[in-house]
């Protein structure tokens, strides 16, 4: 898909003029004066999650812990109403989606489940380049099963420090792996793995495969039950919008319904008997088998709210947008920003089918203090090291004009140097 673009701000404002998701906009608190463009780290707070918000606040007033079985909606039954709804996002069936812990802890049980090395088969498949909590995880798991890490975690390189090939991960998948754990999109540069090749190899060659969708989940539409993969897992804080922290999803293939949970917790048994307080665990033959504690309702909430806006608007609308948004963002840097003086360079696919929601604008020398004097100008991107600023125009809320304008003040803070009046040092967080 091509598309074409004009470089002057009538034709940002008839882009909005005609984009069909203009209206979700004004369901989003935008911070007053502030060009958003880091919803791929955390979504924005809409009316929806305010209200739900209120509604368990009330309900924890006036009920107190008859809200577990009573009211609109029992807390008891809410992970599971909330996996439901999540199913539909990521195609899946019902009861193979959950809402539950965060996502690092799904991994940890995830793979616990999952990594059950044998014989020959004792290695994990990995990256280099997936978000660090991931391998930390992983090769926590490959020590608890008493190996060594080093040993057993094969990490793929990546040629240039931002894509991944699949050809060459599917290459790996010899039979010493037991297990493949990938990111569905890069963190960094925004490319966007071919789940659905990677989980045809794997299944070939009988190893086990699972995906970390955080940067996918509500903004590309997923097909896990076509695909055939064995689990993933997703946070719902950043294109799902759940809030600061909110609780993560995980999906499990419903044929692995009989694996044990190993981090099991009385939160995964089967409901009609969790309250049997039977010292015997057994599990809720579901995703829901998978829940350690008991959920704060609080922060689910929200999610279940900001999940309908996702539903209402359709995901095929939102990818739509996602990949003209960033064609566009991507379509001014080329045309303003890549030549000299400016030379910044996109280190994120082309092809917006390759891609999830945000560029990745990479400027070899001044990455953190241009990152610096954005906030400074009212735009919130965020920095990646070494050298990455990511801006990520979310469709449900960002505008064409705020693309417009972040890259006019990007330029203007070129043309000035501002940026020389920061120090190098990048954040805490950032
Ligand atoms: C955001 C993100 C995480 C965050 O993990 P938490 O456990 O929620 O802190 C982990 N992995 C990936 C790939 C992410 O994008």
């Amino acid at each position: 898909m091509s598309y074409t673009f004009e470089p002057h701000r009538n034709f940002a404002e008839r882009l909005d003029r005609e984009d069909i998701l203009k209206k979700y906009r004004s369901n989003f608190h935008i911070p007053e004066n502030i060009i958003y463009m880091d919803g791929n780290s955390l979504g924005l707070f809409s009316e929806n999650a305010e209200k739900s918000i209120h509604r368990v606040i009330k309900e924890w007033k006036e009920s107190a812990i008859r809200g577990w079985m009573a009211g609109e909606k029992p807390w008891f039954y809410l992970p599971e109403e909330i996996g439901k709804k999540c199913a539909s996002i990521v195609g899946a069936e019902k009861e193979e989606v959950i809402m539950t812990g965060s996502t690092t802890v799904n991994i940890h049980s995830l793979i616990s489940t999952f990594y059950q090395p044998k014989g020959n088969r004792t290695k994990i498949i990995a990256d280099e380049l997936n978000f660090p909590s991931d391998i930390y995880a992983l090769k926590g798991q490959i020590r608890i099963k008493g190996l060594d890490p080093e040993k057993e975690l094969i990490l793929i390189k990546s040629h240039d420090g931002r894509y991944l090939d699949e050809e060459i991960i599917a290459a790996a998948m010899t039979d010493e792996v037991a297990l493949v754990f990938l990111p569905s999109v890069l963190f960094r540069s925004g490319q966007l793995l071919d789940m659905a090749f990677l989980t045809r190899e794997a299944s070939k060659k009988d190893i086990f495969i699972g995906f970390d969708c955080c940067h996918s989940a509500g903004n590309i539409p997923h097909r896990f039950s076509e695909w055939g993969l064995d689990f993933a897992v997703w946070c719902s804080y950043k294109y799902m919008n759940g809030g600061p922290g909110s609780p993560a999803f995980l999906y499990i293939n419903k044929k692995h319904f009989h694996k044990t949970p190993v981090l099991a917790g009385w939160y995964g048994c089967e409901k009609t008997r969790q309250f049997d307080m039977s010292i015997d665990f057994g599990h809720s033959r579901s995703a829901g088998g998978w829940q350690i504690s008991t959920q704060g309702m609080l922060s689910a909430a929200p999610v279940e709210s900001a999940l309908d806006i996702i539903l209402e608007a359709g995901m095929d609308n939102i990818r739509e947008k996602s990949k003209k948004i960033t064609s566009y963002l991507a379509y001014l840097v080329e045309m303003v920003l890549s030549k000299k003086p400016y030379n910044f360079k996109i280190g994120t696919p082309l092809d917006p089918e390759k891609r999830s929601g945000h560029i990745a604008l990479e400027h070899e020398t001044e990455a953190v203090r241009i990152g610096k004097a954005l906030l400074d100008n009212h735009v919130i991107p965020d920095f990646r090291p070494p050298n990455v600023i990511r801006i990520a125009p979310a469709p449900l809320y960002n505008t064409y004009l705020e693309v417009y304008e972040m890259v006019q003040i990007l330029k203007k803070i070129m043309d000035t140097k501002e940026y020389e009046h920061y120090s190098k040092e990048r954040g805490t967080v950032s």
